[in-house]
């Protein structure tokens, strides 16, 4: 017999199940269907953020700085500690933990609010109906007047550099390993590739990163990219960049990387490879194209403005349909998605997403940079603002990094902030906010930020875009 549902979401992660939370707090009954099995084939929500991207990377990049800064940092504030030591297996556990306690957070969250979850596979039948598959491998059939894709995305698998999950591995097989590699090759210099590059290097691993793009960070406004490559470098991460790789094969207990830059023909010997290529989005199983849901050339699912599909009934939330491939913006999407469908009126601000990376200093963006903007067609001013002579980044021993503010000289509007420092992370909520409320320098020039606060180096910026900065 088939169970109805008002709403039934297939795929718990950062676009599923908050879309699914929100729709039962709505009234709407709702069922939220996850495939995901961890490595010890336990079930969990919370997609590949919770388990296996953002969460357990955020949690080692947090022990391996504690690690890095002990050595390096400590004496500086007069303590002394020994040879700092660590235990790499309480730091994989404290990990899995930090993970499993969030996900079994969204089974709670369920039950609070009466979503109904199931652990298994979801695959459209059209008509509204969905065949539910327990990993038991019993199936059942529920039936939705509205249905929910929201299967995320998987890593890209070089051909020519195939993952076989030992020596060449996933972002998913880099947060797992059992031991330092003595040699780390990382493919990609992206978001992904420079946070797991960092991790393994603070760790000890001699870590080279290969980029197929001559420029660095080519979202990041340049003036602050260039800083971040100047910062990852001091640290020891070897980025090599215009160095396209040729392939990559595991020899005995090596893998061996081809690769060529500046029209030379090189070879790399690493401990493991990490590829970090990006991410493609996912729908094996789906059955989308099956009963008619059309794709992009790039295999994003298509949506309207309001996350339908060209199949009635049928909408796409999260990575699946591409644009910034996050979490926050998934879960966005996913509320707004969960309001439409009960006759509220809501938008995304796709303007206004931040975008971090957890390197140290950690680099966060908002906006346009100054390349993005002129090649709109603004004319531009700009001002930035140094942690060097910031009084708290200096109480910290994080002095380094940059804040600069792109704003439009004829409104005076703040298109971007871009900036690498300590703490950007949080740093960059202000921005968001900045550009949310369609601020302008004026705007910001007028707050007052605390003292001594990270925040005032931002201040500074603002400041300096019309040439009033006090610090500067
Ligand atoms: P996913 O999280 O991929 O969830 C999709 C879910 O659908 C999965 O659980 C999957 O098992 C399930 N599913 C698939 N097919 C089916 C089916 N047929 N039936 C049932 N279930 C199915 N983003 C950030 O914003 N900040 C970060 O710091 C960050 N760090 C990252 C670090 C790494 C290493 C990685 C890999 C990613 C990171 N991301 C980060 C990106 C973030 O993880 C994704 O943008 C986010 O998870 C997308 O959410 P989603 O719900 O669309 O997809």
């Amino acid at each position: 017999m088939s169970e109805n549902y008002d709403v039934i979401v297939i795929g718990g992660g950062p676009a599923g199940y908050p879309a699914a939370i929100r729709a039962a707090q709505l009234g709407l009954k709702t069922v939220c269907i996850d495939a995901w099995l961890n490595k010890d084939q336990s079930p969990a929500f919370g997609g590949t953020c919770l388990n296996a991207g953002c969460i357990p990377s955020k949690a080692l990049l947090e022990s391996s700085e504690l690690v890095h800064r002990a050595q390096h940092e400590f004496e500086k504030h007069g303590i002394s500690t020994g040879e700092v030591a660590f235990d790499l297996a309480k730091m994989q556990a404290r990990k899995t933990k930090i993970s499993r306690d969030l996900t079994g957070g969204i089974k709670a969250l369920f039950q609070a609010n009466k979503v109904t979850g199931l652990f298994g596979f979801g695959k459209l039948l059209g008509d509204g109906k969905v065949e539910f598959k327990g990993h038991d491998g019993k199936t059942q059939e529920l039936v939705g007047k509205h249905v929910i894709i929201a299967t995320g995305s998987a890593p890209v698998n070089l051909k020519i550099a195939a993952f076989d999950n030992d020596k060449i591995v996933d972002s998913w097989g880099a947060l797992d390993f059992t031991e330092v590699p003595k040699r780390l090759g990382v493919i990609g210099a992206g978001v992904i590739g420079t946070e797991l590059g960092s991790v393994w290097a603070r760790l000890g691993a001699k870590t080279v990163i290969i980029e197929a793009l001559p420029t660095f960070l080519p979202m990041v406004d340049q003036a602050i990219a260039k800083e971040t490559l100047k910062h990852l470098t001091k640290q020891g991460l070897d980025i090599r960049l215009g160095a396209k790789v040729a392939g990559a094969k595991v020899e005995g207990d090596a893998v061996v990387v081809e690769y060529e830059q500046g029209g030379e023909k090189k070879t790399e010997t690493f401990d493991k490879l990490v590829v970090a290529v990006g991410r493609k989005p996912y729908t094996d199983g789906v059955n989308a194209k099956e009963i008619g849901v059309a794709f992009d050339e790039r295999g994003f699912v298509k949506v309207d403005g309001h996350y339908k599909t060209n199949v009635s009934g049928v909408y796409a939330i999260g990575d699946v349909i591409g644009g910034a491939m996050l979490a926050h913006k998934a879960i966005e999407e996913g509320v707004a998605l969960a309001e439409q469908i009960a006759g509220h009126h809501t938008q995304v601000n796709y303007n206004a997403i931040p975008s971090v990376i957890y390197t140290a200093p950690e680099v966060s963006w908002v906006g346009l940079s100054e390349e993005a903007a002129k090649a709109a067609g603004f004319e531009v001013k700009t001002g930035t603002g140094s942690f060097v002579s910031s009084g708290r980044a200096k109480a910290m021993e994080q002095a380094a990094g940059t804040v600069k503010v792109i704003a439009d000289v004829k409104t005076d509007r703040i298109l971007g902030v871009h900036m690498v420092g300590p703490f950007a992370s949080e740093l960059i909520a202000e921005s968001v906010l900045a550009l949310e409320y369609s601020a302008t320098v004026e705007d910001l020039a007028l707050t007052m930020h605390g003292h001594p606060t990270l925040a005032e180096t931002f201040h500074d910026a603002i400041l300096s875009v019309d040439g009033r900065a006090i610090h500067g």
